[in-house]
């Protein structure tokens, strides 16, 4: 017997007739002797419908009013996962983020989790009552409902994994596993057995987004055993305990063989970043923080940064990329800062996206950027930023090469999958 949390995302619950096929899956898990609690998100498409609600009703919409409005998403199929539960015969129940409570920051819309109160519901668990919690929703210290940022589902479900000391996290959706890269881009994609957390981290934070990054984040924190795997199987078909999807594990239960055989585990892309660039700012101490300061104050998140070679007369070109959501208000703060920072001219180009390769090896190899760098240099795709960590380099491109660009660096570094047209 384990104690499992299974995760439905949005196209797995999207329509009564997904709900039925998940409540089997869930059902089956549950027929197993197993406890089990079930995180589902919003169906497919209506938490879209909702945030374009909160902006249709004003463009300066209240966050915590917002949070009320998308968090409905995630209640209604959590009350519908249970109907279809119990005309199952099973037990079940809904628990809402306020009922149980998951506790957040402030933060609307963008809420961390503080703590979760899992004693209920380890105890209705284990009364043989399957509990569904609504993703994405939590409550703040002023008793009002909080979400998680889009995609926080798959972070409730590590939460409230950690909560219950879950043996397992299932996160069930649309693909069977985590692949080299988005296998409906590359077709040549190939499913990973493992991936370790920090890889998982990375590739999460640079734009692959079968899971949410801060769900890898927690589950890393929190030592939550995560599986990802898919929800569109077929009546009949082998439980989650036999079914290969990709296990998130950690460096140390990774064989080094892998570690060192593989270069490259995976590869991202991310077309939400816009790039930003100053023209002719001061070419002295202080001119830098003149510009990051009020974008941090603002909370923009920046991400690369590129200063060019001083202009003659102490003058330098800064540029840099911040979210495309967040692309008018970092006009704003820059041209409300002109007179500080002392720039000529305020470019932006939303028409960019960024190309990330990502493993461990390459800790101990060299030479993984040239390679990428001249498979794009060959197919004539030009790069326009850079920026590297210990395992990851990433790239700043024409969004219109994206796909080309995944594909010629998937073939570059071998990741195809031999069976592949
Ligand atoms: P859910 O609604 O179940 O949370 P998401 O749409 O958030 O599902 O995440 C699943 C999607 O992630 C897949 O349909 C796939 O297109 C995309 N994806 C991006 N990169 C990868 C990758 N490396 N491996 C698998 N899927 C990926
Ligand atoms: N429904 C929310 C979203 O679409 C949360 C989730 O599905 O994870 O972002
Ligand atoms: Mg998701």
């Amino acid at each position: 017997m384990a104690r499992i949390v299974m995760k439905f995302g949005g196209t797995s619950m999207a329509g009564i007739e997904r709900i039925r096929r998940v409540a089997q899956i869930v059902k089956q898990q549950a027929d197993g002797g197993n406890e089990v609690a079930v995180v589902v998100s919003a169906m497919a498409g209506d938490t879209d419908r909702l945030v374009n609600f909160c902006r249709e009703a004003s463009s300066l919409y209240d966050a915590a009013e917002y949070d009320v409005v998308v968090a409905s998403g995630e209640q209604v199929t959590s009350g519908l996962l249970a109907i279809a539960l119990q005309s199952l015969g099973a037990r079940a129940r809904s628990w809402l983020g306020w009922q149980m409570p998951i506790r957040t920051i402030e933060a609307h819309s963008k809420a961390r989790i503080e703590t979760i109160d899992g004693e209920a519901l380890t105890a209705a668990m284990q009364s043989g009552e399957i509990a569904i919690i609504p993703g994405f929703q939590g409550i703040s210290k002023a008793g009002r409902i909080t979400t998680l940022g889009r995609g926080g589902s798959d972070t409730s479900a590590v939460g409230i994994a950690a909560a219950v000391k879950a043996d397992r996290c299932d996160i069930y959706t649309d693909v069977d596993g985590v692949y080299t890269t988005d296998p409906r881009i590359v077709t040549k994609a190939r499913k990973l057995k493992t991936v370790t957390f920090e890889e998982m981290l990375e590739l999460a934070s640079v734009g692959a987004k079968v899971l949410q990054t801060r769900s890898v984040g927690l589950a890393m924190k929190e030592g939550v055993r995560i599986q990802v795997l898919s929800s569109f199987t077929e009546e009949g078909a082998p439980c989650a305990d036999e079914l290969p999807g990709t296990m998130i594990i950690s460096e140390d239960e990774m064989e080094t063989d892998d570690m060192e055989s593989q270069l490259i585990t995976g590869i991202a892309h991310d077309k939400n970043e816009s790039k930003i660039t100053l023209t002719r700012v001061p070419d002295k101490p202080g001119a830098v923080a003149n510009i990051f300061e009020p974008l941090a104050e603002a909370a923009i998140n920046v991400d690369m940064i590129i200063q060019n070679v001083g202009r003659e007369k102490g003058e330098t070109d800064v540029t840099f990329t911040a979210p495309t959501s967040d692309l008018d208000r970092t006009m704003q703060v820059l041209a409300d800062a002109q007179p500080d920072i002392g720039y000529n001219r305020l470019i932006s180009d939303s028409n960019v996206a960024k190309i990330s390769v990502v493993g461990v090896g390459m800790k101990s190899h060299a030479g993984i950027a040239s390679t990428m760098f001249k498979a794009l240099a060959e197919r004539g795709v030009n790069i326009q930023a850079i920026t590297t960590s210990e395992i990851k380099v990433s790239v700043l491109i024409e969004e219109d090469y994206t796909e080309l660009a995944l594909r010629v660096l998937h073939t570059a570094y071998g990741l195809d999958a031999e069976d592949a047209a």
